[in-house]
């Protein structure tokens, strides 16, 4: 976690310092500069965040959701618009909504945090060549939101455990990757506070697919 928080920071502060040095830099050099910046300021962002959700979650029993019904359709919209320009530009994900979906009582912002922690990790962990479905479905109890990649793939024995606290798989890819092992968690957390779950299908080599399941109200 040290590390995770340290290397944006010192990243940060080498740029901004290459930024304000005595010599000269060209407007090109400023550019690269100001987005690694921005590169790197967004990696905090999101750390950040992981940490408030995970710690406001880790309150346990306590913790008062903010519940309104939503339609899951529009509650997708919204999550995508606020997906990154990477996400734009691959024309990614694909949506598959199916129509009618009843509404669910949901608190937004954590179902929201929830599903872009799994989008994010269809990105992480996928290769260059991205295939990424966002599905949202419902079953005469429930509506359930899939996120389904093409990407790395979990053996059934780490299955058991992606879903534990800072459980990272020892992986390449997973290594190259920023991650602390909370998202999966949170995700696990913020299912079951609305009387939903979480589960994985996956094969190694051949993608994942994440579906959260939550009650209808
Ligand atoms: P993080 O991504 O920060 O490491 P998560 O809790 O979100 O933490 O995920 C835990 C681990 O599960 C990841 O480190 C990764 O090894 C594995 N994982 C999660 N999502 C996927 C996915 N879509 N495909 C392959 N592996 C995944």
């Amino acid at each position: 976690m040290a590390h995770e928080l340290r290397t944006p920071l010192a990243g940060q502060s080498l740029v901004l310092e290459s930024l304000l040095g005595a010599e000269p830099v060209s407007e090109a050099k400023r550019n690269e500069y100001l987005k690694l910046a921005f590169a790197e300021n967004q990696r905090l962002s999101h750390l950040a965040e992981q940490f408030l959700t995970f710690s406001r979650l880790d309150r346990g029993k306590s913790l008062q959701l903010q519940k309104h019904e939503v339609n899951p359709a529009e509650l997708v919209t919204d999550l995508v618009s606020l997906l990154p320009e990477k996400w734009k530009s691959a024309n990614l994900p694909k949506l598959n909504i199916s129509p009618n979906l009843p509404l669910v009582s949901i608190d937004q912002s954590l179902l929201t945090t929830a599903l872009l922690n799994l989008l994010d990790n269809a990105w992480k962990y996928s290769h260059e060549i991205k295939n990424i479905t966002f599905s949202v479905v419902a079953t005469h109890h429930s509506v359930q939101f899939s996120v389904k990649d093409k990407g790395v793939g979990i053996s059934s024995s780490d299955q058991k455990r992606i879903f534990q606290r800072f459980f990272r798989v020892d992986q390449l890819l997973t290594r190259r990757r920023d991650g602390i092992g909370l998202g999966l968690s949170i995700v696990q957390s913020v299912a079951q506070a609305h009387g939903g779950s979480v589960c994985v299908q996956s094969e190694v080599g051949g993608g994942s697919t994440f579906t959260l399941e939550l009650p209808v109200s």
